[in-house]
């Protein structure tokens, strides 16, 4: 840390960031999943995986492994926390809102929750790549076709 106080630099590292950093929440694998995604950010050396547990239409359970810096691993273990449980139509909502929020410059949308903690990353374009990360590997995850359900419809 500089020793001179940097404005944007406290807003690329809140504590809500550290917190998640240092303590993530959903991190490892999950025995049952359904559905498995990953993906790395060369530029910066970040690897994301991601596990599913699907239930109909509900991300049932989530979890994430993988390396890299405190922006893609906050990311990542903000995001499980506000997804798991949920509808998957609300998963996509919130991908778009925080893409909006990343991307666009565009207000945290409520339903961002605590990641909007994350809006000060949108001012350097090299870590919106680190905070991306994660939300690709997630869509790339509910692309992939269900699993055959036993003894369902052939
Ligand atoms: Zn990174």
């Amino acid at each position: 840390m500089s020793a001179i106080p940097d404005p944007q630099f406290d807003e690329l590292f809140r504590e809500i960031i550290l917190d998640h950093y240092r303590k993530p929440r959903n991190r490892g694998h999950l025995a049952d999943a359904t559905a498995h995604a990953e993906g790395m950010n060369p530029v910066c050396g970040d690897a994301i995986e991601l596990d599913l547990r699907l239930d109909g239409e509900a991300i049932n359970d989530i979890a994430f492994a993988g390396e890299g810096c405190s922006i893609s691993q906050a990311s990542a273990s903000l995001m499980t926390e506000r997804l798991k449980g949920r509808p998957v139509d609300e998963a996509r909502q919130v991908t778009g809102k925080f893409r909006a929020m990343m991307m666009d410059g565009a207000e945290p949308d409520p339903d961002l929750g605590d990641l909007e903690a994350l809006q000060g990353v949108a001012k350097f374009p090299a870590r919106v790549k680190c905070a991306l990360l994660v939300w690709n590997v997630l869509q790339e995850a509910l692309q992939q076709p269900k699993p055959a359900t036993p003894g369902g419809p052939q």
